[in-house]
């Protein structure tokens, strides 16, 4: 018997606002613990909150680029449960009224698109920290966090495989970060994520007892871990047992899943409508005005890269995947209009440097008007692409001075006179007498042995395209 697994995510996205969610407590990550709080966020009796229009207005952000229907009218509410890390006893978050259902998320998995819909999209607080220690009886508590607004997006169980989910989170990742509302910062928890998932016999329209899987703070995590219980409950089923509807958590050493807790622990939150807050009415304006201000969304930048531009999937989609990227990129196109060798560029050296210092180019030393000036040097022949690469980038990296000043800095000035060229390849000639005879009888494959003489001894200044033409001549006669 064949067997599908169906998953369902709820990722929690932290919001970027200076603020918390009731209060003007800074929400900054990593402060000394208990710096960052008041009466409001710990809970005290007789405060009253109220609420950071600037996280609605993030929110909305997100379901109007989600295409969700807005609830214009919704309600904030009480969800009660006891815990250490909760001071109020209850997490004040959106239950019968969120503030916006339906919408999706376009994912593209091995060139395949699929619409992943999704149910609802509600603004809630976080719950503090609890911070334990083995060596002690008892544990800490840090209540920063105690208040951070977070966004919860519910996707419908139309998510057939791990690769599927992953593909979901990136573009999530990818999408918040392009509308400046989060940071993605998984390490930090700024994007969390709990994956529902059951299997069933293939071809089935039921749904499967589901598990529901928590603690992954990673793409990798979430992949691992999903694999690895959609491999248990087909084991469960294939020896004619049931899966026990239950959370599960994901333990990393061992990659496996374990229970944390059953069904008949589930809560029962009493819901109601948070009394100290009023309920949150927008104007069609706000909307309106919210709408205007999206940027192009990274599926469409990507197709529009691959039209206007002339790239491939694979180059658009990496041009396309930090908002940053794509607007330097295109910041550059201005200024040097030669899509093709500056993606090339992109792509490999400005990444390998990014990605091994774990920046950002907004975050870099790099002007687009660096890489252009660079990339025309090359054009022009003043400069060969190995210097660029080797010697003239790196500096133009981590120092942000102009390729222009490094080269006349570290004197690497393209040789391009063909009289002194000329002379070069003659020494380089009379060196080689054998080579030279192999060549002439036939052996054509030398004239690169013959190039890379001459650019060893002008420390690779030579124009290599003048050195070729040089040799070729020299060899004809
Ligand atoms: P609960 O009431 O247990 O919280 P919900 O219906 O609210 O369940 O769904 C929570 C999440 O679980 C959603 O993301 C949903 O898509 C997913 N989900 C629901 N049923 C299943 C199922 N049978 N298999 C996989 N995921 C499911
Ligand atoms: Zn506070
Ligand atoms: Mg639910």
């Amino acid at each position: 018997m064949e067997f599908e697994a169906v998953i369902g995510l709820e990722v929690h996205v932290q919001l970027s606002t200076q603020s918390k969610l009731f209060c003007s407590c800074s929400t900054k990550f990593g402060s000394h613990p208990n710096s960052q709080i008041c009466p409001i966020c710990t809970g005290q009796p007789g405060v009253l909150p109220v609420i950071n229009k600037k996280a609605v207005e993030y929110a909305l952000k997100l379901a109007l680029a989600l295409g969700c229907k807005i609830n214009l009218y919704s309600v904030m509410a009480r969800k009660h449960y006891f815990y250490p890390d909760l001071p109020k006893n209850y997490q004040i978050s959106q239950y019968d009224l969120p503030l916006a259902e339906g919408g999706e998320v376009e994912i593209e998995v091995n060139g395949n698109r699929r619409r992943i819909g999704l149910t609802r999209i509600h603004l809630e607080e976080d719950a503090g920290k609890l911070v334990h220690d083995e060596n002690l009886p008892y544990s800490y508590v840090d209540f920063n966090r105690t208040g951070v607004p977070l966004l919860e997006i519910v996707s419908k169980p139309e998510i057939y495989s791990p690769e599927e989910a992953v593909s979901f989170l990136k573009t999530l990742r990818s999408i918040v970060r392009y509308l400046g509302i989060c940071d993605g910062n998984m390490e930090e928890g700024s994007l969390r994520c709990d994956a529902n998932v059951s299997v069933r016999p293939k071809g089935s329209k039921e749904f499967g007892t589901k598990v529901e899987l928590k603690n992954m703070n990673s793409f990798k995590h979430v992949e691992r871990a999903l694999s690895y219980e959609i491999r248990r409950q087909i084991g469960l089923l294939l020896e004619g047992r049931e899966v026990i509807q239950e959370t599960r958590l994901f333990d990393e050493t061992t990659q496996t899943t374990h229970p944390m807790r059953g069904k008949e622990e589930a809560h029962d939150y009493c819901y109601f409508p948070d009394p100290d807050l009023i309920e949150i009415k927008l104007e069609e304006s706000f909307l309106e005005e919210i709408k205007r201000s999206l940027p192009e969304l990274p599926l469409r930048r990507k197709e529009r890269f691959e039209r206007e531009y002339n790239l491939s999937s694979y180059e658009a989609g990496i041009l396309t995947e930090e908002k940053t990227l794509a607007d330097f990129f295109e910041d550059t196109l201005k200024i040097y209009p030669n899509p093709k060798a500056l993606s090339n560029f992109i792509l490999t050296e400005v990444l390998r440097y990014l990605n091994r210092d774990k920046i950002d180019i907004s975050q870099s030393k790099l002007t687009p008007a660096h890489i252009a000036e660079l990339l025309e040097l090359v054009d022009k022949e003043l400069l060969s692409i190995t210097l660029a690469k080797q010697q003239v980038f790196p500096e133009v990296y981590e120092k942000g001075l102009s390729p222009k000043r490094v080269m006349e800095e570290r004197g690497l000035v393209q040789e391009s006179s063909e009289e002194f060229l000329r002379k070069v390849c003659e020494e380089v000639l009379a060196e080689n007498p054998q080579e030279v005879v192999r060549y002439r009888g036939g052996k054509k494959g030398l004239l690169g042995f013959f190039v890379g003489q001459v650019m060893k001894k002008t420390q690779g200044k030579a124009n290599p395209k003048l050195v070729n033409k040089i040799i070729a001549e020299l060899l004809e006669q």
